[in-house]
């Protein structure tokens, strides 16, 4: 049972957010040990004098930091280096230039620093003679924010803070002072007359032939700070505003030839040093720099990286950083190699996986055991989001994101894991994400008000009203309210729960409602001690970026101040049951589905533990063999006789719980036929124990697996370190959990050796199998009031229990946390990107043109798809009588379902899943990019296979055009209810979506039709059609609209393959493009009728949920209009009021804004208390962008955001698709993405007045509850259902 929370992606990582109350600076109280102060010990040791310069005179770390690096350092000749010997023995030249980029008048002025001798030696004194004046006096708090980047190719990076150094915000300088008051300021400082504590005064400061040691320094100096081309900019602020700007230049390559011309070592041998350091991360930044221009969009080319290479690298046994390596074990079959390692001082497991894919992953992984419904786990993961030491601001992640060009971001709670995954492509990026998420669940700040506003608190109904009444808030307890509104989530929750209850199983660890507000405070942080501790944690790095510089970071800032500690977070094996149990639970009734066909029933067995590699292998197989498809034996004896909607959630083989588990059962079932089912499990059972499985179902399985190992997704290394999380997380051998070929291999052996073997294992882990757990669910009248009223008993019990002073601290809570809401966050301490890391030039995808089968535009793209062929193709929907229209998407659903000439749709499955990685069909509609008055209609075939396999798979595809059997009424029922209920499930989760497709249908003519086929229309459709008692007229109008469409007529047709396969794969698709009817045209492109005029129209749907989806909508520009850039960037802008709006103060899961590239300007709100409130808020969001409520900055991080998705990487199966699906040329691409990087704050004003402020016309949907003011209003359409 894969529950998970907080992974509702699209909504809750689009949404963005902003600037909020400069939080403080943690003191070190707590951390004696911690890196910071261990550093500064280190420093003062070094050069007081220095630091004194710098806390005294500049106030600015950052440069005290460089300037004492750089050590040599001469106002007069602007050029000098830095010599020093190398573990090897070799001389290490580094040369340094430097430049003072402020202003005459700025309050600091540095006219001279030198240090002899030149070169300095380190381990050698040095004389510095230092000159620099401040024109005014200070005194603590000195607030000061550094800005350091460096030079990346051609682009400035910044620096995140990391441990005080790089760009970092400091609430107090004064504060860095290690000397601390009586103490007098030791020697050197008054022979020189420098403070060496606040305040200072101001005046001239001179040092004349002083003579001081350099310690070893630069082991205490973070890699990224060692070489490089520097631009500092800070900035102090002590009512009066001062700068100092202080600039270097010079690169280490630029010292490294001069080093290179003096004889001492070659280019070569200099780099290896500085690598095998693992000090210098300049070889990943130069190959970043390299791969970021050349690879937008580049995933698929990805070489071998050999087991010899890592292990002449990292021989087992080798320590670093704190690490010992454990093992390291090639797997030919995904090209990679996987290293294991151990952190000795607290017992952290590391797995990383050396890939040659520049789309690098890391993850952070917790076993998280709860033993109560409290969502301790669940609320911690939102808490450690609300700011820590380094990054005191709320929301990191959500801030990240538009500082970043991550490819993922996101944090998610299991049943017994807590995982924060990210990936990015960006070498800066990823050391900038890795600082704020390792500090982000090492170091947060969990303050009680994070804990009120994301757990659970009691607060005055209306903040500004202590008359009104007192009610449970907060992010989680809303979230989990939304989420048990869904009845399946509530059946798999109770069906988990029932079958392992003895454990962490037993609760639901995203949080009962009833029960949330049991959690405290202190438990949250008792619960964060012990399980967000590096001995209970897991960490994942994937990528080409080298492992030495991500084990040096996570060691030397975060697990060198950890002792071992046992967590105590095992998680036993569930006890096997000597009796089946069964339960029953209650739950609402689905306004969608008919009433007395709601019943769900599962039955659970227990299986063996997930530690189990080969078992759990089998079980998985034979997992998909019991229920997948039209073949399987459950598929054939519960859903075709038609005892229910669709299999119950759950479903099938389950490896995520420590004994692992299958499950079989229905849903929507009517009441009489409840009991009935329970014998068919059985009498299936019995029958699979009998007759076994066809071989050649078990070959498709198998070929499944290995299709699914060629087929490369566009972020490979997200999916490795998901997949493998339940079972390391379960202290299983993750490296073993990769060697799929073996266990395969032994598979077939045990096949081969005895043919029952599968029967055998049927019986075994099924029929004698006393642990098997059935569960039934039925709705019940009054469910949802009942759950209204024990959450109501709760909060009377919780109130009138109050004193006077916990009512008045309720009242003042609500206040202080409405106004830390409003506070402006200060950012600058978060790491960042710029736009100029955004390359302005992209890679074409190459493609071929041209015409088969008598005139059919074929495209081809030959890329590296580990021996796969894709295919696709448009067929326009141009031609086809208005009538059938609606009829789309139901025959998309159906086409390849029905069976085909003499297969009937077994058969048609069986040979479809042998053959290819399955047949897909779904609508298209898309804007053109350039003319606002085409557009194209149609549905879109895609299905992939083995090179070898592609004239059979084309084979499959011709039958369905000529022979599709219309003819099965009997499947064509099962089919429409299945598709009914699939549908009428996806509202509580895509609600937002129908809300926006809804509000946009009366803007636009391609919109309405969106709405019409992927719709609350085609919804209500499916519904109805579901209700009907004979659907012998539909299926007839299907089988002639299948006549109008299927044929080469409005064909279009892309295959994606290996070069090698290129010229068979075309002659292939010719072959098959002759065997259709039809005469092609040359263009399918459409225009918008005449008889379709936009209009303003509200629409609310009234369903029966707690919560609501609202959106607004506005007709937007065409992808290549010269305001398409800037429409998008305003959406993303507009994500930071809109986020605080909706989700942080008004409590919904999230909302935000969205602008379709060429279609439809789009507000929403996501599982939302709050319904014509949001749609207020979404007319203040553009009052605030009118009013100029954003800043540069946003605007840049806007970009960075929008670019996440513009560059997102592209898998060598889905080359080329932009060009195919949305008439998107790499020229057109490239106009789009300089329109986007060139939008300036004044343009976003300019549009937001012209197509949203006074825009022509707008539409409105709301989904949700009953709401009698919207009854009332006539500009309102209420609609029921
Ligand atoms: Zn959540």
């Amino acid at each position: 049972m894969k529950i998970q929370f907080g992974e509702k992606g699209e909504v809750s990582w689009d949404v963005l957010v902003e600037t909020l109350g400069a939080e403080e600076l943690k003191d070190d109280r707590h951390h004696i040990s911690s890196c910071k102060e261990r550093f500064w010990r280190q420093c003062c040791m070094g050069s007081r004098l220095t630091l004194a310069f710098v806390v005294s005179v500049v106030t600015l770390t950052q440069v005290w930091l460089l300037l004492y690096l750089l050590s040599t350092w001469d106002a007069t000749s602007p050029s000098t280096h830095l010599v020093y010997i190398d573990d090897l023995g070799n001389e290490r030249h580094i040369h340094f230039s430097w430049s003072n980029c402020g202003s005459e008048s700025d309050p600091v002025q540095l006219k001279q620093l030198q240090v002899t001798p030149d070169p300095v030696l380190i381990d050698s004194n040095i004389t510095l003679t230092l000159n620099a004046y401040l024109d005014r006096f200070l005194d603590a708090p000195i607030l000061a924010s550094v800005k350091v980047e460096r030079k990346m190719g051609w682009f400035w990076v910044e620096i995140p803070c990391v441990d005080g150094l790089g760009s970092c915000h400091y609430k107090d300088v004064c504060q860095l002072s290690p000397f601390v008051a009586p103490e007098p300021c030791p020697d050197p400082f008054p022979r020189f007359g420098l403070p060496c504590r606040c305040p200072v005064k101001k005046g001239q400061y001179k040092v004349r032939g002083g003579v001081f040691s350099i310690p070893e320094l630069i082991k205490y100096i973070p890699a990224w700070l060692v070489s490089g081309d520097y631009y500092v900019h800070a900035t102090a602020q002590k009512k009066a505003h001062i700068t100092a700007h202080v600039r270097h230049s010079n690169t280490v390559l630029c010292s490294v030839m001069r080093a290179a011309t003096c004889g001492k070592m070659t280019i070569s041998t200099l780099l290896r040093s500085l690598v095998s350091k693992g000090r210098v991360v300049a070889r990943g930044y130069w190959r970043g720099a390299a791969s970021l221009v050349a690879t937008p969009g580049r995933s698929g080319a990805v070489g071998v990286v050999t087991k010899e290479a890592v292990l002449a690298e990292f021989p087992v046994g080798r320590e670093i950083s704190g690490f010992v390596v454990k093992e390291v074990q090639e797997v030919p079959e995904l090209h990679l190699t996987a290293l294991r390692l151990e952190h000795q001082g607290t017992g952290a497991d590391y797995l990383h996986i050396a890939r040659a894919d520049p789309n690098n992953v890391f993850c952070v992984g917790f076993r998280t055991t709860p033993m109560d419904s409290t969502g301790v786990p669940h609320i911690l993961e939102h808490t450690v989001l609300c700011g820590s030491e380094k990054f005191p601001c709320r929301d990191p992640f959500f801030k990240m994101l538009n500082r970043s060009l991550s490819t993922f971001m996101n944090a998610m709670t299991g049943s017994d894991f807590t995982i924060y995954p990210f990936s990015t492509q960006h070498p800066v990026d990823f050391r900038n994400l890795m600082s704020v998420y390792m500090d982000a669940v090492f170091k947060p700040n969990l303050s009680e008000m994070d804990f009120l506003q994301e757990g659970w608190r009691l607060e005055h109904q209306d903040v500004e009203d202590q008359s009104s009444p007192i009610v449970f808030k907060g992010v989680v307890f809303n979230e989990m309210k939304g989420v048990f509104a869904d009845s399946q989530r509530l059946f798999m929750q109770k069906l988990q729960n029932g079958v392992l209850p003895s454990h962490t199983y037993g609760v639901v660890s995203g949080g009962d409602p009833l029960v949330i507000p049991k959690l405290t405070w202190e438990q949250l942080k008792q619960f964060h001690a012990y399980h967000y501790h590096p001995s209970n944690a897991h960490f994942f790095t994937y990528g080409d970026q080298p492992l030495v510089n991500h084990l040096q970071f996570i060691h030397e800032n975060y697990l060198s101040h950890y002792n071992k500690i046992d967590p105590k977070t095992e998680v036993p094996e569930e006890p096997r049951w000597k009796e089946p149990r069964s339960a029953h639970v209650a739950c609402g009734f689905d306004p969608l589905a008919s009433v007395d066909a709601q019943n769900s029933i599962a039955v659970s067995y227990k299986l063996v533990d997930i530690t189990d590699t080969f078992e759990t292998l089998v079980l998985a197989i034979l997992g998909d063999l019991l229920t997948s498809g039209p073949n399987a034996p459950f598929y054939k004896a519960l859903l075709e006789p038609g005892l229910g909607s669709g299999f119950s959630p759950s479903s099938g083989y389950d490896g995520h719980t420590r004994s692992t588990v299958f499950t079989v059962g229905l849903q929507g079932v009517k009441n009489q036929d409840v009991e009935k089912i329970k014998t068919i499990i059985e009498e299936t059972l019995d029958k699979i124990i009998e007759e076994g499985f066809p071989a050649e179902r078990v070959e498709s399985v198998l070929h499944n697996i290995e299709l699914g190992l060629k087929h490369q997704a566009s972020n490979f290394g997200l999916t490795l370190a998901m997949n493998l999380t339940p079972l390391w997380n379960l202290d299983g051998d993750p490296i073993d959990g990769l060697l799929i070929n073996s266990k395969i291999d032994k598979f077939r052996k045990c096949l081969a050796e005895n043919p029952k073997f599968l029967q055998e294992k049927v019986k075994e882990h099924f029929k004698e199998n006393p642990h098997k757990y059935t569960l039934t669910m039925a709705p019940q009248e009054g469910y949802d009031d009942n759950l209204q009223s024990l959450e109501e008993a709760q909060l009377k019990e919780k109130v009138a229990a109050l004193t006077p002073e916990e009512r008045a601290r309720i009242w003042e809570l609500g206040h202080t946390l409405a106004k830390k809401q409003e506070e402006e966050e200060d950012l600058s301490v978060l790491p960042t990107l710029q736009v100029s890391d955004i390359p302005r030039n992209v890679v074409p995808v190459p493609v071929t043109m041209q015409t088969l089968g008598d005139g059919v535009q074929v495209q081809a793209c030959d890329c590296p798809t580990n021996d796969l062929t894709y295919f696709s193709a448009v067929l326009s929907t141009r031609d086809v009588s208005e009538e059938l229209r609606p009829l789309v998407p139901l025959l998309c659903g159906v086409l390849t379902r029905m069976g085909a000439g003499d297969m009937d749709f077994r058969q048609l499955d069986q040979a479809a899943e042998l053959v290819s990685g399955g047949l897909g069909v779904s609508p298209h509609t898309c804007f053109h990019p350039v003319n606002a008055m085409q557009y194209e209609e149609g549905i879109v075939l895609s299905s992939h296979c083995l090179n070898t396999n592609l004239q059979k798979m084309m084979d499959l595809w011709e039958r369905i055009f000529n022979e599709t059997r219309f003819d099965d009424l009997q499947r064509f029922n099962t089919l429409v209810s299945m598709i009914a209920t699939e549908q009428a499930n996806s509202l509580v989760y895509s609600g937002h979506q129908y809300a926006m497709t809804a509000a946009a249908a009366s803007t636009s003519y391609l919109s309405s039709l969106a709405e019409n086929w992927g719709g609350l229309s085609q919804l209500r459709r499916m519904k109805a059609l579901s209700e009907t008692q004979d659907l012998t007229p539909t299926l007839e109008s299907l089988r002639e609209l299948a006549g109008q469409l299927l044929n080469r007529q409005g064909m279009r047709v892309a295959i994606n393959t290996t070069p090698n396969h290129h010229a068979t794969a075309l002659s292939t698709i010719e072959g098959f493009l002759k065997g259709l009817d039809g005469t092609p045209v040359i263009s399918t492109l459409c225009t918008i009728p005449q008889t379709f005029s936009p209009h303003t129209c509200k629409t609310h749907c009234v369903f029966p949920f707690p919560i609501n989806f609202a959106s607004k909508a506005f007709p937007g520009v065409p992808y290549a209009h010269p305001d398409a850039g800037a429409l998008r960037v305003l959406a993303r802008v507009m994500f930071r009021f809109l986020h605080r709006e909706i989700r942080e103060k008004g409590g919904a899961y999230g909302g935000g804004a969205k602008a379709d590239a060429g279609g439809t300007f789009g507000f929403f709100s996501y599982r939302d208390p709050h319904s014509t409130q949001t749609l207020a808020v979404f007319d203040a969001a553009v009052e605030w962008v009118l009013s100029g409520g954003f800043s540069e900055r946003d605007v840049a991080e806007a970009k960075l955001g929008v670019f996440q998705a513009v560059d997102a990487p592209i898998s060598p199966g889905s080359q080329g698709r932009r060009r195919f699906l949305a008439h998107i040329t790499d020229e057109l691409f490239a106009d789009h993405r300089r329109l986007v990087l060139d939008v300036a704050p004044q343009d976003l004003v300019r549009v937001a007045r012209m197509y949203l402020k006074d825009g022509p016309v707008e539409g409105a949907c709301l989904i949700g509850p009953q709401n009698v003011d919207l009854e009332n209003d006539p500009f309102w359409n209420t609609i029921q259902g």
